[in-house]
């Protein structure tokens, strides 16, 4: 489904060059539960951001589904964004003037779903997640985990086929980051892909692969049963 091919990347900040990848080359089977793990700085964010579209500016080949995904325009990308990807992040990236229910339908509506179709979608599978209660409130009004509830129903709303998640649980109590992977196993369950980024060796627990990464490289590689 992914396929990396000797992917570098570098940032250019103030005349200094860092590497955040080097040669990184990796597959990602369908419905695989993967965790890539590894200290602060060693590229984690980086690779995430390549695998998910959110990032064209690296050397090497990326393919997706087998079609070379190099060189696609930022329209492009945003469009395979929102068709295949679900994304979660460690700050939820609501908008604050948005309800509940209206940030959910966001993703919907750079798809083109008129108005009652993407109310009615946002405000079901706010319910499956708990959240039927707070359909009208803004995020100020909710709680951490009710806020990382309403990111990913927003992640979850275009029922894309993998669903990232950079540091998800980063900004949760114990309990809610418990919810937050009980969800994800779930969604692994119904086939979905779950990629997922932590620096929390504990985490990776949840996941079948383990990639683990040091400055730029992958170290280790692990499938588990
Ligand atoms: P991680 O997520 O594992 O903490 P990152 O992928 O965020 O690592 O960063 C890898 C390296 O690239 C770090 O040294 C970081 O400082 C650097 N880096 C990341 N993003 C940028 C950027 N936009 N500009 C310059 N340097 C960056
Ligand atoms: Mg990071």
């Amino acid at each position: 489904m992914i396929k990396l091919q000797n992917i570098s990347r570098s940032y250019t900040l103030n005349q200094q060059i860092v590497h955040a990848l080097k040669n990184v080359s990796l597959e990602i089977s369908a419905g695989d539960f993967v965790a890539i793990t590894g200290k602060s700085g060693s590229g984690k964010s980086s690779l995430l951001s390549v695998i998910g579209c959110m990032d064209s500016d690296f050397v090497g080949d990326y393919y997706y589904d087998q079609q070379r995904i190099n060189q696609r325009n930022e329209d492009e990308l945003a469009q395979l964004r929102n068709q295949h990807f679900g994304f979660i992040f460690q700050h939820f990236f609501l908008i604050n003037r948005l309800t509940a229910v209206q940030n959910v339908e966001l993703p919907l509506y750079y798809q083109g779903v008129e108005h009652d179709q993407r109310k009615l979608r946002a405000q079901q599978l706010l319910r499956v997640l708990g959240l039927g209660d707070r359909l009208t409130h803004k995020p100020s009004q909710l709680s951490g985990g009710q806020q990382q509830r309403v990111a990913i129903a927003r992640a979850l709303v275009t029922n894309p086929d993998i669903i990232l998640a950079d540091e998800p649980t980063a900004n949760l109590d114990h309990h809610a980051a418990q919810q937050l992977f009980g969800l994800l196993l779930q969604l692994n369950q119904r086939g979905k892909t779950i990629i997922f980024v932590t620096h929390d060796l504990a985490l990776t627990r949840y996941a079948r692969r383990v990639i683990q990464l040091d400055n730029g490289r992958i170290e280790k590689d692990e499938a588990y049963a």
